[in-house]
């Protein structure tokens, strides 16, 4: 039997998708082999690979002034690969500090650009809002900001103004394609794919062409984004069988009513426990109101001796995965894209029951 798949990332994928996977796993669509056996020059996985690009254009609702990569080394060296490309030692890059992830995106900015600036941040109150105002550098060479911060769960409701020559660039790991954002705002958005849209091994990167006017010059070929635009995701051996998978999450997304049917859905789940906190005193919320996720749901019980029971009592209702990230500690239910309904209907019934017998 399946669990219930709470887990922050590699996270749950569809049981339709992993079906699919299944049937053809030793004989992809009357090749005769399976796709991780399969030359990534071959005319099949071409299909598999381009197949996919197009879907995430498609889905964001992009056209040819963007293109969809499919990177190695994770969100991690795109963390590096920004600054490296993006910003010239004579500009300024700007980051908004919003947590963990964002913390460490500037951490690894700072190795290598030579001014980084920090022009918003919510550490002040332990990364539990998201800033609402900034001043972006004179100079600026892009803003970057982290639009769902997995661990402490905020999550941005709006697509940041940024003025017309500062590209906006976004880690989007942990919420991409879980409803429509403005992205044509953005010139650069990144992250690993195995919260929201497949397994681990690989990142996507969708860039706007001409943000690579700006690129700086000499390189090293794997971290030059040209690279990876010029061959097509394909300058080595891509995480082949993560992009196909990937490409099955991308068809059950769109055959599913795409981002905006997304939307809707996962709102409606976020909010079976949400609702919760707003009506219990014994579930405690852990950020401000209108910066909740919709992905990922920390929270307290009253004593850390009660979410240890908690814990073990959803394991064994086959609820796994909700013990928070071991930096806050806590709860935290990621609720991601694929997470079905019931899922949470069946968690949210449990914490009712689980404050009846220990209130
Ligand atoms: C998980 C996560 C990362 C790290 O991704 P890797 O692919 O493991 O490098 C970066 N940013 C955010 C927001 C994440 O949630």
């Amino acid at each position: 039997m399946r669990v219930h798949n709470f887990n922050a990332g590699p996270a749950v994928l569809p049981e339709e998708v992993l079906k699919e996977v299944q049937l053809n796993l030793l004989d992809y669509k009357g090749n005769g082999l399976s796709v991780m056996e399969m030359s990534h020059r071959s005319v099949e996985y071409g299909e598999i690979i381009e197949g996919a690009k197009a879907a995430i254009k498609r889905i964001m609702g992009l056209g040819d002034d963007y293109e969809a990569l499919f990177l190695h080394g994770g969100a991690s060296t795109q963390f590096l690969m920004i600054p490296l490309n993006f910003c010239p030692d004579d500009k300024v890059a700007n980051y908004i500090n919003t947590g963990a992830w964002a913390t460490k995106a500037l951490k690894e900015a700072k190795k290598i650009g030579k001014q980084m600036h920090v022009v918003a941040s919510s550490e002040d109150k332990d990364f539990t809002y998201i800033p609402k105002i900034w001043h972006l550098s004179e100079n600026s060479a892009y803003l970057h900001i982290t639009t769902n911060n997995t661990i402490r769960g905020t999550e941005w409701k709006i697509d940041p103004d940024v003025p017309a020559d500062v590209p906006l660039i976004a880690d989007m790991s942990s919420n991409f394609l879980s409803r429509p954002l403005n992205f044509k705002k953005y010139s650069l958005i990144y992250g690993g794919a195995q919260k929201n849209i497949g397994p681990a091994g690989v990142a996507f990167a969708v860039i706007r062409k001409s943000l690579m006017e700006k690129q700086n010059s000499g390189l090293p070929t794997m971290l030059d984004y040209n690279t990876h635009i010029d061959k097509g995701s394909m300058f080595n051996t891509p995480p082949a069988f993560s992009i196909y998978v990937v490409g099955e999450v991308l068809k059950w997304i769109e055959k599913n009513g795409g981002l905006e049917a997304r939307a809707k859905y996962n709102e409606e789940k976020a909010n079976y426990i949400y609702n919760i906190f707003d009506s219990s005193e014994f579930y405690r919320g852990t950020v401000e109101v209108e910066d909740r996720s919709y992905m990922n749901v920390p929270f307290r019980l009253p004593s850390e001796d009660l979410e240890k029971k908690f814990i073990a009592e959803a394991k064994a209702k086959g609820m796994i995965g909700l013990k928070g990230h071991r930096s806050v500690g806590g709860c935290r239910a990621s609720i991601y894209n694929s997470l079905p309904m019931k899922a949470v209907q069946d968690l949210a019934q449990f914490m009712l029951d689980f404050e009846k017998a220990n209130k």
